[in-house]
């Protein structure tokens, strides 16, 4: 069982080179924020990683949540870990101030979260769905609502749910079914039953507010009428105490393949006569408000696939040095070696740092845009901005998620047999990612949004534009004096190639042929994941060999930098061309007639 040791190094090297932390450090209400600080934090986030949160890893994994007469108790260890992430300021860092956050900025966030993930996924869901919960009633809350609430769910006082899915009711929101009746008072009774609501019960804080989609009697039909609305579990006082419990319960929690110290729960509002909520923003518009909130959810969900990535990589690089097996494969002879010195074993590491590490550098950046098309005084800077985030999220989800469970998977495979069994705990992380490709938007529906929304809606000018950024990087590269260097660069060229290909192709063939353009979908969010990462790896490179040159750094980490980038454009861009062909020749897949299957 390996300890998780959060990757400073590739952090830091990250968040200055790659993701623009000085040009956020300068942003409106960033000014608090500098390189010092940003150190302490991440340092800081990565003790209580490290000290805290992953030792509960494999014991939240083995007992679980468990559910007993209506209540939750969290696995053993969780209720102090909790209590200590509260006292640590952990729970408010990137929240409004004005309802006692931190105000950091996003892309803080996005290092710090990634800790959380790879310590202990499970852990970390509650704290996301809480921030998705804050952002909703940020969003479009009323005064009384965002007072009510927002301070105790920012300082982590109260937890927050996402209450969204139902039976017949998944990625298809349009079917919910839960009702919203007015009261005379004001606020509203809701009767329903949601599915698999994490975190929806349990006994870490004194509330829980949950966020719930339902329908009120006069709602049209269909996505346009679905309403948001607040309902705790317990009800709130006018002097601020908790009042009486709410008509909400947990009916049970699921049994499932992974994050075991997650609660999953089946929440039944107004078995009682209907539960008391308090409608958010207009009625009928609650699916408007969760797409406000949605890219910083995929996002987050995102981070997951990066972060489980790092955890397995670790974990399988501390086994393939200690684990003896063979002879060296090119002399045959003398000792047996540790397994990391046959090649094999080599190309398994380095598809999974070097995917890693590509994922975390996209995640970042996009990050650091976030802020940027959030707080830059420059509205055109932040409309262009935001095109481009956009454009990112559902590849930022989709791809790291999809490449997480890969890198996990490869995990197990560098373990060997010992990886399929649990002790080692490789296996653990593959059944905890498995379910980042299918929460928030399963990678097919972030596919399509891809395709629809952020590619055919503005007739490839965002897309355009960042493959604009990939040449030109893949210039720079090529004009290098380095041999590595223009490899990588000419590799970038090749898939920035690709990419455009199928872009053309897709946006030739939207609306007159829409299967094939559906069918197209997961190719396209594919190839514009690894081109993206291929495109920061080669920035990386370029970073690194101009601190190399300069003297600037670690030197061995810059020199390492730019080995797992050239791996990279050999290993894992030259797939681009593989995934494009697909994306182009997708019309095909309807061909097989359904009675066939
Ligand atoms: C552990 C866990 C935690 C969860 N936490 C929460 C939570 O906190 N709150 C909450 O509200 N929900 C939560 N969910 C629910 C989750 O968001 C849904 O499971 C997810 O959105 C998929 O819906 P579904 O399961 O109904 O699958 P379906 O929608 O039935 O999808 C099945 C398959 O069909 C594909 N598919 C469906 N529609 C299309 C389409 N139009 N185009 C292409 N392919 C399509 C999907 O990609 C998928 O492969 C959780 C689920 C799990 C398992």
């Amino acid at each position: 069982m390996s300890d998780y040791a959060a990757p400073l190094a590739d952090m830091r090297f990250v968040l200055t080179h790659l993701a623009g932390l000085h040009e956020v450090e300068q942003l409106p209400g960033c000014e608090e924020v500098s390189p010092d600080l940003v150190d302490a934090i991440i340092e800081e986030a990565g003790k209580f990683a490290g000290g805290v949160l992953s030792p509960l890893n494999a014991v939240g994994d083995r007992e679980g949540a468990r559910f007993a007469g209506g209540t939750v108790t969290t696995a053993p260890g969780w209720r102090e870990a909790y209590r200590h992430f509260v006292e640590g300021g952990w729970a408010g860092l990137s929240g409004e101030p004005e309802y006692g956050g931190q105000g950091l900025p996003a892309l803080l966030s996005a290092a710090v979260n990634e800790m959380w993930k790879a310590a202990n996924m499970a852990f970390s869901l509650c704290p996301m769905l809480t921030a998705g919960a804050i952002e909703a009633i940020l969003a479009r809350g009323d005064a009384a609502l965002r007072d009510a609430y927002l301070p105790r769910m920012m300082s982590g006082e109260w937890t927050g749910t996402m209450n969204l899915t139902e039976p017949q009711a998944g990625s298809d929101l349009s079917a919910v079914r839960t009702r919203a009746e007015p009261a005379d008072d004001g606020s509203y009774r809701i009767t329903g039953q949601k599915i698999f609501i994490t975190y929806g019960e349990h006994d870490l804080t004194d509330n829980i507010v949950h966020l719930v989609l339902a329908r009120l009697p006069d709602a049209p039909e269909g996505v346009k009428g679905i309403s948001l609305f607040v309902v705790p579990k317990f009800l709130i006082s006018p002097d601020g105490a908790l009042g009486a419990r709410n008509d909400v319960r947990c009916v049970s929690i699921e049994h499932k393949l992974g994050i075991h110290a997650s609660p999953t729960c089946v929440m039944a509002f107004g078995d009682a006569g209907g539960a008391v909520g308090y409608l958010v923003g207009e009625p009928h518009r609650g699916l408007e408000i969760m797409f406000i909130m949605m890219n910083a959810a995929r996002f987050a969900v995102g981070l997951e696939g990066v972060a489980i990535a790092e955890r397995a990589y670790q974990q399988a690089v501390a086994y393939a040095r200690e684990r003896v097996q063979g002879v060296d494969g090119a002399t045959r002879s003398g000792a047996r070696v540790p397994i990391i010195r046959h090649p094999d074993v080599r190309r398994m590491l380095l598809l999974m740092r070097s995917q890693t590490e590509a994922m975390r550098a996209l995640a970042y950046v996009v990050a650091g845009q976030v802020d940027v098309a959030a707080r830059h005084a420059d509205a055109q800077v932040r409309t262009r901005t935001q095109a481009f985030v956009d454009l990112m999220i559902p590849v930022i989800k989709g791809w790291c998620t999809e490449t997480g469970i890969e890198i996990a998977s490869l995990g197990v495979q560098v373990h060997g047999g010992v990886g399929y069994v649990e002790e080692t705990g490789a296996a653990q992380h593959l059944r905890d990612a498995r379910i980042t490709t299918i929460y928030e938007g399963t990678t097919g529906i972030q596919a399509n949004d891809f395709i629809g929304r952020k590619v055919a809606r503005d007739n490839g000018a965002a897309i355009t534009a960042l493959i604009g950024d990939m040449r030109t990087v893949a210039g720079t590269c090529e004009a290098s004096s380095d041999g590595d260097i223009q490899h990588i660069g000419t590799l970038l060229a090749f898939g920035a190639d690709a990419l455009q290909a199928a872009v053309e192709h897709l946006l030739s063939i939207y609306t007159q042929d829409m299967h094939a353009a559906l069918g197209a979908a997961t190719p396209m969010l594919m190839l514009a994941g690894v081109v993206s990462g291929g495109w920061q790896m080669a920035r990386a490179a370029l970073a690194a060999h101009a601190a190399l040159q300069s003297g600037q750094g670690d030197a061995a980490f810059m020199r390492a930098k730019i080995a797992t980038a050239h791996f990279y454009a050999d290993h894992v861009m030259s797939r681009a061309d593989g995934l494009a062909h697909a994306a182009i020749h997708a019309g095909g897949m309807m061909r097989l007639d359904e009675t066939a299957f």
